[in-house]
């Protein structure tokens, strides 16, 4: 092992980052320093600033373990990187170095490799009976499944998760991706980059002539993706995928403005989820708080409900929180038909989770602030 300065910086770095639940570390150059931020929560931080020096041995220990050639430094590269922390943690990071006007910079992607056992509670889903449901809505032979929600909102995790549910060995599983975002065993993953002359719509074409019973396309984005996406449903694979969308109603919509007919859509649809992710508060310095009357009205609260804010203490680095999880709604379809006319009711009526009643479990649990839910409604994710 090797201990020089610049191999231990980088490493601590990284350790620093994963620490901290950090989903991306950025070294970028400056001019007259470099320095080093973490997106964490979704929010970037500056986390130290180094002399300019210090950058350049940095990065050309970055491109050796990634795998990089070490005299390039006027086009942009991309590795990878397997860091192992211990038995049990490897992390899978992706680089990406591009020169700058001040030199160049780099941004590490942190990915956990999936773990043997796939929990949905671990993701926060911590309702039993949605838990069964979306368990038996995945079982199905063929089928569409839509996970839903903006951008870095976690879909991919859950549906890697689900994936590892099904990746029992019986199954060919085939992803689609631009990029792929997990580092999975026995799932057959295909990194798209329209740059290199494979489009999404064309790798579809292709994957689907592999017999695969499961497959995840990354995004349904366009006409063409979404016409195969329900194609390959309507044919006997089972068909993950996710849309830019606030919840269920506009999910169906939003597949309606790419053409598909609310006919397919019924035939094909078995359970849409919609997501999005919540910070969680420290257990170990929550504070009490009493719940917003608006808040109280529009979730059906008693106003004596105890709900926490954030407080500080050295557990969370005095940040109030700590990790995130998600928030949700849940509409199983699964053999449950209804006249194209009535759809977007009838899924509707389908919800056995509302992001309301999620909303009234995180604050019960005191796992969420009760002005991290009203930033929701502001938003309109209701
Ligand atoms: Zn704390």
């Amino acid at each position: 092992m090797d201990d020089s300065p610049i191999v231990q910086l980088l490493d601590d770095l990284v350790l620093a980052a994963v620490g901290r639940g950090a989903s991306d570390i950025h070294l970028e150059p400056q001019e007259k320093f470099w320095r080093v931020r973490f997106r964490i929560n979704g929010k970037l931080v500056v986390v130290r600033e180094f002399a300019r020096e210090l950058l350049p041995p940095l990065l050309s220990r970055l491109k050796i373990v990634s795998q990089l050639p070490l005299d390039e430094h006027r086009r942009p590269a991309e590795g990878k990187w397997l860091f192992r922390v211990n038995e049990q943690t490897t992390y899978d990071i992706r680089v990406s170095i591009i020169p700058f006007l001040y030199g160049e910079g780099a941004v590490l992607r942190i990915l956990k490799l999936l773990g043997m056992q796939p929990d949905l509670r671990s993701l926060g889903f911590r309702d039993d009976a949605v838990c069964a449901s979306i368990h038996r809505t995945i079982s199905e032979r063929s089928g569409l499944f839509l996970v839903v929600g903006s951008t870095g909102c976690g879909k991919s995790t859950t549906i890697y998760t689900l994936l590892q549910m099904l990746n029992d060995g019986s199954r060919k599983i085939i992803t689609v991706e631009d990029p792929v975002e997990y580092a999975a065993k026995g799932i057959s993953q295909v990194n798209v980059a329209a740059n290199q002359g494979l489009s999404f719509a064309s790798a579809l074409r292709a994957i689907l002539r592999q017999a695969p019973n499961v497959l995840f396309i990354g995004e349904i984005r366009d006409q063409e993706t979404a016409a195969i996406a329900i194609q390959a449903a309507l044919t006997g694979h089972f068909v993950f995928s996710t849309l830019h969308a606030d919840g269920v109603a506009g999910a169906v919509s939003r597949i309606e403005n790419l053409q598909i007919s609310k006919c397919l859509i019924g035939a094909t649809i078995r359970g849409i989820l919609a997501q999005r992710l919540v910070r969680c508060l420290c257990p170990h310095c929550r504070r009490q708080y009493p719940l917003p009357p608006a808040l109280a009205q529009r979730l059906a609260l008693d106003e004596s409900v105890r709900t926490f804010q954030p407080g500080k203490c050295e557990k969370c680095r005095q940040s109030g929180y700590d990790g995130r999880t998600v928030h949700y709604e849940w509409a199983p379809l699964a053999g449950k038909g209804t006249q194209p006319e009535k759809l977007q009711n009838h899924i509707n009526d389908c919800r056995t989770m509302t992001f309301s009643a999620s909303a009234r479990q995180l604050l019960l649990e005191g796992r969420v602030s009760a002005d991290d839910i009203l930033v929701d409604y502001a938003n309109k994710f209701y």
